[in-house]
Order: structure tokens, then sequence, then C-alpha cells
């Protein structure tokens, strides 16, 4: 088994190289994925001892935790997993609607729980901030489900810099959730230094660009998902997106490792980012992405890549 890895303050300890499950059931998202598939790539983080896992209401929804929740029974390895789910997404006349009111992150977590088939959630996250309640309150309800130990450690997601000051003003986030990868590097400027000195652990989204820094694209690629849509995969910027990830494979292979591979590596050197959560859509991915902890990178290296996505 790998080294485990403190996620901040708090007492869960995990494998650094985790798995994001947004494609796991998350038919709403990407429909083309079957979930004998999803159930493969969970069989297979497990038995290689990937062991904190990525999901939310959101992704399916419901089927994402579903499917999870199925794995670990049928498994009987829910103490060998550290379980990660978001909440805040509701649904009104078919509308999806956000809050975070404690009356209602209190509902999210009990039906969490229900489709995970757990008595606790080993970190709980309010995905996404609502427009009314104060964060600190969000956060503060959040806090007696952990004195109740319904969770164990608590997270936003998707907070802007202000609002994690708010939610954090008791001192009570461990975990803040946001897009960053080296394509999106704005988090550089306040969420990261902030968390870096209050002791949040800081736990980058996309950290492969939706695959992108997969390294497996060319000008050629086409995408029928949400991808077709994102600028990064569109016209001259996804040319020039495609030469740095050249760069990178230069350096990969210099270290006979992949691009992935590489760029998860850069990520583990970031102050406050102690784990990564890769999603997967292939059980082969899922395996390939534990060998970013066999690449060591150097500081010249680190800066050479921070250079070529600066
Ligand atoms: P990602 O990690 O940036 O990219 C994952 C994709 O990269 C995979 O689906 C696969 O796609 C490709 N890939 C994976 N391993 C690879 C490898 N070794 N080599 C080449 N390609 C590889 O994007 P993501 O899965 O959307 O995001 C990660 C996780 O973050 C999610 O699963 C979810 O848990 C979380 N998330 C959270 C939020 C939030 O609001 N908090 C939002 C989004 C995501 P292809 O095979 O199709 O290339």
């Amino acid at each position: 088994m790998s080294k485990q890895i403190r996620i901040g303050k708090t007492d869960l300890y995990v494998n650094p190289i985790g798995l994001g499950t947004n494609a796991i059931g998350g038919h709403n998202l990407f429909p083309n994925l079957s979930e004998d598939t999803g159930r493969v790539v969970l069989r297979t983080a497990l038995e290689e001892g990937i062991n904190f896992w990525d999901t939310a209401f959101i992704y399916g929804p419901e089927r994402s935790e579903e499917l999870i929740g199925e794995i670990l029974k049928d498994t009987g390895k829910r103490e060998n997993v550290v379980l990660a789910t978001k909440g805040a997404h509701k649904f009104i006349d078919g509308k999806v609607v956000l809050d975070n009111s404690p009356d209602f992150l209190k509902s999210a977590v009990e039906s969490s729980l229900k489709r995970l088939q757990t008595d606790y959630i080993d970190l709980f996250y309010i995905h996404f901030p609502d427009e009314d309640t104060p964060k600190d309150e969000a956060v503060g309800a959040l806090k007696e489900l952990r004195d109740a130990g319904k969770i164990k450690a608590i997270g936003v997601s998707n907070f802007s810099f202000e609002q994690l000051i708010e939610a954090n003003k008791d001192g009570y986030v461990d975990v803040l959730q946001s897009e960053y990868n080296l394509f999106k590097r704005e988090a550089e400027q306040d969420l990261l230094p902030y968390t870096a000195e209050n002791n949040i652990s800081f736990i980058p989204y996309f950290p492969l660009a939706s695959g992108l820094l997969g390294g497996k694209y060319n000008k050629d690629s086409t995408f029928e998902d949400g991808r077709a849509k994102s600028h990064l995969f569109q016209g001259q910027a996804f040319v020039s997106n495609l030469q740095k990830v050249e760069e990178v494979r230069a350096i990969a292979n210099r270290k006979n490792a992949d691009v992935a591979d590489v760029v998860l590596a850069w990520y583990l050197t970031r102050h406050s980012i102690d784990v990564l959560i890769p999603g997967a859509k292939k059980p082969e991915q899922v395996t390939r992405n534990l060998k970013a902890l066999e690449v060591e990178l150097t500081m010249d290296e680190i800066a050479e890549i921070s250079a070529i996505f600066a």
C-alpha cells in the first residue's frame, strides 16, 4: 500500500491519488458511459488501494452515490475508503436550485448517507454557494453534523475568496475544493495562499483539464460531451493548449513517464495540496494515475512546467 497522507488538519489519511467519480453513474454529465464500466472502475480503485473517493448528490443525480454505496456494501469494504460527497442542489419543478440553509444541508447529509449505505461520511462539502445563507451559518450546520458523528470533516466547494473567509470565520473549514489545473491557475492569487496560511487542504478539481492534460488528444480529436463547449477545447486555443501538452511530454519522456503522471506529480508539489481526485472513465486510467506517485520532479522541472503554462 502506498504512503497515506493526512488531509490538512483532519483525521483522514489517504493515498494521495484519489478518484473523482463524476463519470460513475453520472449520466447527466457523460451520457454514454455504462454503469457496469463505472462498477469496474470502483472495484479497480479498491484493488489498487485508491481509497479517497469523491462524489456528489448531483452526479447522476444520485446515481454516483448509489453505485458507490452498492459496491462498498457488496465488497464489505466501507472501512477501507474515505468517502467525500457534496450537497447544495435540489430540484424544484424540474429546475436545479442551490440551498445552503442549515436545514437543507442536514437533510442532504441524511439522504447521502442512505444512498451511500453508510452511517458516516468522511468529508461533506457544500457543493456550491447559494445567494442567501451566511456562509459561517452554513458551515455551522456542518459543525453540528460533525459533532454528531454524521460527518468527519467539513468542506466547501466553488466558494470565492470572500465566501471562503466568511465560511471559515470560526476556523471550521477543513477542505476547499476548487477548479485548478495548469490551464486555470487563478486560485494561485488568493485561494491557495489563504488555504496554506489557514491549514485548509486545497483539492483541485479538473486536475487533468477534463482529459486535455492526459496527453492523448491531437488537433483532429472531437468531443461529444460538455467538452465540446469548453473554450479549452476550441479553435486556436485548443491548438495552442495541445502545444503546451507536447512541451510537458518532452519532460515526461525524459523521466520515462506519461504526461498525466507528470502533471499530477506537479500539483502534489504545491503547498496545501495534499491529495488529488483525477476522474477516470476506464479501469486502466485508475491504475495509470497511480504512476504519478513514482514521479519525482526537480525544482528546475517544477519551474519549467509552471513556465509552460504561465
Ligand atoms: P479531470 O480529472 O480533469 O479529467 C478526467 C478525465 O481525464 C477522465 O475522465 C479521462 O477522460 C481522462 N484521464 C484520466 N486519467 C487519464 C490518464 N491517465 N491518461 C489520459 N487521460 C486520462 O476531470 P473530472 O473527472 O471531471 O474532475 C475530477 C473530479 O473532480 C470529478 O470526478 C469530480 O469528483 C470532481 N469535480 C468537482 C467539481 C465541483 O464542483 N466540486 C466539478 C467538477 C469535478 P477521457 O478518457 O475522456 O480523456
